[in-house]
């Protein structure tokens, strides 16, 4: 019987016996390997014989990695990037060329959206951003050069969700492939393949790390897209992931579902306690059951996250205000750390957005995103609200 996900999170691929029964990964911290004779060499080259060649194009460390994270998202194979947005690019420079047509999500990670500019602008991809709220909203937007949709739930920092399966549902009628960047879940609390998408990309940086050291990438699909990325995209392009990082992302996976229940935990604290407060406006959560994707939350995720955008009365000023009082939780972009992060989207992510567009996605000057973290709980309130009543105190 297959190991629960809590389980496989901790265990290895690899063979201890050739590694001194060595518990953890070993770090393979070499750019090459040596061959045994110039034959070896060539049967290497020519795919002849299995074994390692270049680190570029495989290393054991990274591999153990790769392994495990096609293992956790229940695909065939998994390929590790230098930064998530390595994945991304290499996931859709592989599906699309001149002339094709892409649908992505509303919303989608500012870098990915440049990417799809630099795609139109250079090789004459086209896409459409847009609401992905029903089957007609996306059959609608298709053309018959489309081949991919392009999907992120929930997104930063308005949580707006997707429906996965209605999603999927639609692409297959249309012969499109789904791609779908579950970095805000983490497979622990979201499985897309297991739902039928055919990729899931990840910005390893935030849960799948957990601790804010490293910055990564990753990408899960079927065996023969990744054979070709591993041997193309990724080989010639480059994004590859260190050996050294690669172990930091073994360590951190071994207690995601540890993290992960506390994440949630915390979030589900804080959220109880932000919606007391009379300076708290508009938060947004897909664990709160007046949420309008709250339903689809409890149906495709296991549990809500640990982000929770809010409005501070008052707009910018106020905003940046509370953050600087702020004392536990540290200002910073990114999320999924120990560390309890707060950013400021319409001045820092969200910043290249112009504004009206940003009202539109209700992106507004008075909205902070919070990423929870795992310190405890009521010292994590006791700072926000230390923080609200030291910028309301004067006025
Ligand atoms: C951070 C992030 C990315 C980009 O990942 P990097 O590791 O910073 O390159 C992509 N998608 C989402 C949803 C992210 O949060």
């Amino acid at each position: 019987m297959k190991k629960d996900i809590e389980t496989r999170l901790i265990h290895s691929f690899f063979d201890r016996s050739k590694h001194h029964g060595s518990l953890a990964a070993p770090i393979y911290q070499t750019s090459t390997f040596v061959f045994d004779s110039a034959e070896q060499g060539e049967a290497r080259f020519a795919g002849e014989e299995e074994g390692y060649v270049y680190s570029r194009l495989g290393n054991p460390t990274v591999r153990e990695l790769e392994q495990k994270l096609a293992d956790l998202e229940e695909g065939e194979e998994g390929i590790a990037f230098a930064s998530g947005m390595g994945a991304v690019s290499a996931i859709l420079m592989h599906l699309l060329k001149s002339g094709d047509h892409v649908l992505v999500s509303e919303g989608v990670y500012g870098c990915t959206y440049g990417f799809l500019e630099l795609m139109q602008d250079k090789f004459k991809v086209d896409y459409d951003l847009f609401d992905m709220q029903t089957a007609d909203a996306i059959e609608k937007m298709i053309r018959p050069e489309s081949r991919v949709l392009y999907v992120e739930t929930p997104i930063n920092p308005t949580m707006k969700l997707v429906d996965l399966e209605m999603v999927i549902q639609t692409a297959e009628k249309h012969n499109l492939k789904v791609v779908v960047d579950n970095t805000f879940c983490s497979p622990y609390l979201q499985q897309p393949l297991t739902l039928g998408a055919d990729f899931v990309v990840h910005s390893a940086t935030k849960y799948i790390s957990g601790h804010g050291d490293v910055i990564a990438g990753a990408a899960v699909g079927p065996s023969e897209d990744m054979q070709k990325i591993r041997m193309s995209v990724q080989k010639d392009v480059g994004a590859v992931l260190g050996p050294f990082d690669a172990w930091l992302l073994l360590r951190g996976l071994k207690t995601l579902s540890v993290r992960m229940d506390r994440h949630c935990e915390n979030a589900r604290f804080i959220f109880e306690k932000l919606k007391q407060h009379p300076k708290v406006n508009h938060i947004i959560y897909p664990g709160d059951p007046e949420f309008s994707g709250y339903k689809l939350a409890e149906k495709q995720m296991k549990d809500f996250g640990g982000l929770i955008s809010f409005e501070i009365a008052g707009g910018k000023a106020k905003a940046q205000k509370f953050m600087n009082a702020l004392e536990v939780v540290q200002r910073a972009v990114s999320l999924g750390d120990a560390e309890s992060l707060i950013q400021h989207p319409a001045s820092m992510t969200h910043a290249v957005v112009p504004a009206e567009e940003r009202k539109k996605m209700g992106i507004t000057d008075a909205l902070v995103r919070l990423s929870v973290g795992l310190e405890n709980k009521q010292d994590i309130w006791a700072d926000i609200e230390a923080a609200l009543h030291s910028t309301y105190e004067f006025s």
